[in-house]
């Protein structure tokens, strides 16, 4: 379904590696076990964003187990704070940051080692003014979708592939091989260096599983471990 020898080349030619990130972790599901196991099994390090005020201890549990899974910050409870008619955005300009660090802390006594001072916004979305304050709140890098790498005014490592289309209402389809395979192409030819995959293991139909298994089963010599992308300091 992907033809992962064509994409192989691709990024040797273009010097390129592939990442991996997933969404929306907040407990142990059968969902997540399929998961953390794809990870295990193709020994790809994953960069799971968990959202700290919606999880529990099943979760710390099981990703416990897998100490290839690097444990990132989602927001804090995945509200959406955006006025009517405007885009969701847990993160907005008059956020209150303090809730930030805490649930930062929360997810530091969970997950110890495993955790990462990351911050992945709800939606792919943050104040430009909240992302200035990120390195005051104890982050190192932050992730949302599409934008080239930057490190002003911190490292920022966006993914550039979501293998799902976002309904207008509550539907999840698979984007389709094709063009999910097109977003990979696309950052290439931009130059893109690390090409983050996202996915989203509690919405994603038989499908996108199967595709996402092909993407990391035949290309998993080109994946590098998150932490070679955000170049992770110690906090
Ligand atoms: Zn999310």
């Amino acid at each position: 379904m992907v033809n992962t020898i064509v994409l192989g080349l691709a990024l040797r030619l273009h010097g390129a590696k592939l990442w991996w990130r997933d969404d929306d972790a907040t407990r142990d599901t059968p969902a997540l076990r399929q998961l953390l196991d794809l990870s295990a099994t193709t020994k790809i390090p994953l960069l799971l964003a968990v959202i700290p005020k919606l999880m529990d201890d099943s979760l710390v549990t099981l990703v416990r187990q897998y100490p290839l899974v690097r444990v990132v910050q989602h927001g804090v409870i995945h509200h959406n704070n955006a006025p009517q008619g405007h885009k969701k955005q847990e993160l907005v300009a008059d956020f209150d940051s303090t809730l930030l660090i805490k649930e930062k802390q929360r997810l530091k006594d969970a997950f110890g080692a495993q955790f990462r001072p990351i911050l992945v916004p709800p939606w792919n979305r943050i104040d430009d003014e909240l992302v200035k304050q990120l390195p005051d709140l104890g982050f190192n890098a932050w992730s949302a979708y599409a934008h080239q790498e930057t490190d002003f005014p911190l490292a920022r490592r966006d993914c550039a592939a979501d293998p799902i289309c976002w309904g207008i209402n509550d539907s999840r389809p698979f984007r389709g091989s094709y063009r999910t395979t097109a977003t990979i192409i696309r950052a290439l030819l931009q130059g893109w260096k690390h090409i983050g995959i996202l996915t989203h293991h509690q919405d994603m139909d038989e499908q996108t599983w199967s595709y996402i298994r092909c993407l990391l089963r035949n290309l998993n010599q080109y994946y590098v471990d998150p932490d070679q992308v955000f170049h992770i300091l110690k906090r």
